[in-house]
């Protein structure tokens, strides 16, 4: 019978982990997309079915499982609908295995349906995860127990019964709430990492590394349609701001710069700082008539701005900008960087605080 509990256990641990790495970028709540809650009904319901066939033998002929664990983790990270799914899943397979109607089947149906609407139920109102899977690890214990008085007329066999389905269910939940609040901590700090990877430590805009994932996206997803609009700005003199007010302040200006470019741009641009003074805006959805005054106002903002140091005095720098549009002056999407820097190089060589286009 240990034996039978650790496979449990180890099963259940492992389609836990195989589903969370499945999901690693999404989040289950209540509020996910219904697809996404509907994959993890799907997978809890499997999870059922899955312990339902690996039951523990109490007894020849009596046997016990933990199927409600997937209803208990569908109703508190999915929320009432999933675990309706769930229990319906887990429900009808329930028929399969007492092919007909007979008391077995009726009891099994009564039961799993109520666990269902009670577990969904708890899930419906705000309180702590602990708290929620608390409350329905007892109404997991009781209501089969129930059951079980009902069916079984042995009592020293109703006892050892219900006592091993106590322990074992309270044993493997237990495990089960410890195993996936430390697999949700790991995902936090995996997406944390993942993000910080992204980030220029400095302006908190993409770094360079972000800028090359987002366009070659771009260039993956081109259409026929397609307009793609690439700024390289760079700061003028920017030597001489670090020359003459120290490397800190240079620092300060650049944090400054990636705010005006942050609120200069649409929610859907691209702003990346490629490397040391120079940064990068991607747009997809920028219509042509307007690509050039976005590129002007971004001078503009910079040029009008006064950049606080850190003693409080202010100072004024300009960018600046080199425009690549394809299909318009680029052709081959490819070469977008490569021409927004040499029309970028056009702006510095002929005097600065420009936006010229490739
Ligand atoms: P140009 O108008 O031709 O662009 O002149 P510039 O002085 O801006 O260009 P240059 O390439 O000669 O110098 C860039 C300067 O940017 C040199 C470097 O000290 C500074 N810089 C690069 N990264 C950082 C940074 O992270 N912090 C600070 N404070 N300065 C940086
Ligand atoms: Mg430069
Ligand atoms: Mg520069």
């Amino acid at each position: 019978m240990l034996k039978e509990f650790f496979l449990n256990a180890t099963t259940v641990i492992a389609i836990i982990s195989i589903g969370s790495q499945i999901l690693i970028n999404k989040d289950i709540t209540p509020s996910s997309p219904l697809k996404l809650r509907l994959f993890f009904s799907l997978m809890t319901g499997l999870l059922g079915i899955i312990l339902m066939s690996i039951s523990v033998t109490v007894v020849p002929g009596v046997l016990l499982d933990f199927r409600y664990l997937a209803l208990i983790l569908t109703a508190t990270y999915c929320g009432f609908t999933s675990v309706i799914i769930t229990g319906l899943i887990i429900g009808i397979f329930q028929l399969f295995f007492y092919i007909g109607l007979s008391f077995s089947s009726i009891i099994a149906t009564i039961v799993i349906t109520i666990i269902t609407i009670g577990c969904g139920y708890t899930s419906i109102f705000i309180m702590s995860r602990l708290k929620k899977w608390v409350i329905m690890s007892l109404y997991t214990l009781i209501v089969p127990s129930i059951a079980l008085i009902i069916s079984i007329d042995n009592q020293l066999l109703l006892i050892k019964t219900v006592f091993v389905y106590w322990i074992g269910t309270s044993i493997v939940s237990t495990l089960v709430y410890f195993y996936v609040g430390f697999i949700n901590s790991a995902k936090f700090t995996y997406r944390k990492y993942q993000y910080d990877s992204s980030r220029d430590h400095r302006t908190g805009l993409n770094n360079v590394r972000q800028f090359d994932n987002e366009l070659n996206k771009i260039i993956k997803g081109l259409t026929s349609n397609s307009l793609v609009t690439l700024l390289f700005i760079d700061i003028d003199f920017f030597k001489k701001v670090n020359d003459t007010y120290g490397h800190q302040n240079g620092d300060k200006v650049l944090e400054d710069l990636g705010k005006i470019l942050l609120s200069s741009c649409s929610y859907s641009d691209i702003v990346s700082r490629n490397g040391g003074e120079e940064f990068s805006v991607l747009m997809t959805d920028c219509p042509r008539d307007k690509i050039l005054d976005v590129a002007e106002r971004i001078r503009l903002a910079v040029q009008e701005h006064k950049f606080y140091l850190i003693d409080g005095e202010a100072i004024n720098i300009t960018i600046s900008i080199g425009v690549a549009i394809y299909p318009d002056t680029v052709n081959d999407i490819n070469k977008i960087a490569e021409k927004s820097d040499s029309a970028l190089y056009e702006a510095k060589r002929t005097g600065r605080n420009r936006v010229v286009v490739a």
